[in-house]
């Protein structure tokens, strides 16, 4: 049954969205948070939003107003920390969810940091390169204010890259008069980025969807892989489960879904993308017509990599996956949660599958502020030491409290979360 919640003035009742969704996740680990509930209001409650007028002058001299935002959920487990989207569906309720999802997945696996989140409502591949410098050289400069190395560290996001997080670690450095590295990661290795960082979240959800198939006896060189998203984090990982041998059978993006039974040619569908922009097109896999179809596809692993609210109380029921792979943040409702659990799937959540990302970037800005830089190795195996402990701590929550993994996931990260609270104190 879902509770009414109190909805903040600044959002309409029709625009609650995933801040919606997310409400009802902590609704949901309240009763297992013991004493702790009493500070529970803080965590549906953001720290500080900032909402800002992005204007840039367009290649043909018009003038252009963006909307961008960056909240801060919750900072006391330290600096802020989460990624920047742009995108044309961005708005602040999504912004909220996302940097609220921070918070709780950073304290799941245990980084000493807050959750924060930032957006632009754009669509990139409307701006030229040139547009696009300026749009974020100009974002950054109005979130200046509250982002920095001790305060709020923004990463790499939906649309967002390496480049992008060069120009707004450049933009926060010309403002301040010196250069600081550590104010955002996803950087180029050049610049203070962190090998493997790239890579870090499609590595993590891999590394944790190999721990839930073992669970379940699955092995996956036998496995059967859909990914929605063929981005940073779905690419990657379809890459590494079809270097392990499994198959990828489907991947879909916001364009097409390209299907192919055997197992789809992953490089040669990355070298398309990277051509082509989509899916769309590619040879040797058939096209699915109908989009919705994909979601009732024969597999064993169904990756959501692409963006939240994909797995609703329409669609929970076609799924014949077993488990489900939450590399995207909040790819799932309440609602289908409840329908994926009465049907056996096991879904694996985003605050756990894919927080290889921010472990990585955890590790750039250890790296950043010592000016001393790891080998790959190293740190490929930290992160897949920290995401195979994280998943097993959830596991075992799960089964002696016969709760789901994401409430476990919950339970740990808001418990973390509300002892520093407790811990700290009000101020004044
Ligand atoms: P990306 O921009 O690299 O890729 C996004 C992919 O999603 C693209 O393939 C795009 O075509 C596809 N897509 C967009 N809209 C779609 C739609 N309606 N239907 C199907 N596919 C669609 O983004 P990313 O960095 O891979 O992020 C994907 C998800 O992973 C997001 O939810 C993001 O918050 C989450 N995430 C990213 C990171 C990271 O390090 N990049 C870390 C943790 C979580």
């Amino acid at each position: 049954m879902s509770i009414q919640h109190e909805i903040p003035s600044y959002l309409t009742p029709h625009e609650i969205g995933p801040w919606g969704d997310y409400l009802e996740q902590i609704d949901r680990v309240t009763p297992h948070l013991g004493s702790l509930a009493r500070w529970v209001e803080t965590l549906k409650r953001p720290k500080r939003i900032l909402v800002v007028d992005v204007p840039i002058e367009r290649d043909n001299g018009a003038i252009a107003h963006f909307e961008g935002y960056r909240v801060q959920h919750n900072t006391s487990r330290g600096p802020g920390k989460g990624g920047v989207r742009f995108h044309q569906d961005v708005t602040l309720s999504e912004v909220m969810a996302l940097s609220a999802w921070m918070t709780v997945k950073n304290a799941a696996v245990n980084v000493p940091y807050g959750g924060a989140k930032g957006g632009i409502r754009v669509d990139p591949k409307t701006l030229s390169q040139g547009e696009l410098q300026r749009m974020t050289r100009r974002y950054t400069s109005e979130i200046n204010i509250i982002i920095g190395p001790n305060k709020d560290i923004p990463a790499p996001d939906v649309n967002t890259n390496e480049q992008i997080m060069a120009w707004m670690m450049d933009t926060y450095s010309m403002n301040q008069g010196s250069t600081a590295s550590g104010v955002v990661t996803g950087k180029p290795i050049s610049l203070g980025g962190s090998l493997g960082r790239h890579e870090a979240t499609g590595r993590g959800v891999f590394v944790v969807g190999c721990e839930a198939a073992s669970r379940l006896g699955m092995d996956i060189s036998d496995a059967r892989i859909a990914v929605q998203g063929f981005g940073n984090v779905g690419g990657i990982a379809a890459r590494l489960f079809s270097e392990a041998g499994a198959k990828v059978i489907a991947v879909q993006d916001h364009q097409a879904t390209v299907v192919r039974e055997a197992g789809l040619d992953i490089a040669a569908l990355q070298a398309h993308v990277a051509a082509h922009g989509s899916v769309a097109g590619f040879r040797n896999a058939e096209e699915l017509k109908d989009r919705s179809q994909f979601w009732g596809l024969d597999c064993d692993i169904l990756v959501p990599a692409a963006l939240e609210q994909q797995i609703t109380e329409v669609n929970a029921h076609q799924i014949r996956a077993r488990i489900i792979l939450e590399g995207a943040n909040g790819p799932t409702t309440p609602a289908a949660d409840d329908i994926l659990h009465d049907k056996g799937v096991l879904v694996v959540p985003d605050v756990i599958a894919n927080a290889g990302g921010v472990t990585v970037s955890y590790f750039e800005w250890v790296q950043d502020f010592s000016s001393f830089f790891w080998t790959e190795d190293e740190i490929n195996l930290r992160l897949t030491r920290i995401m195979r402990e994280a998943f097993t701590a959830v596991w075992q929550l799960a089964s002696e409290k016969k709760v789901s993994l994401r409430t476990a996931a919950f339970i740990v990260g808001c418990t973390r979360v509300l002892q520093a609270r407790e811990m700290r104190g009000l101020y004044p």
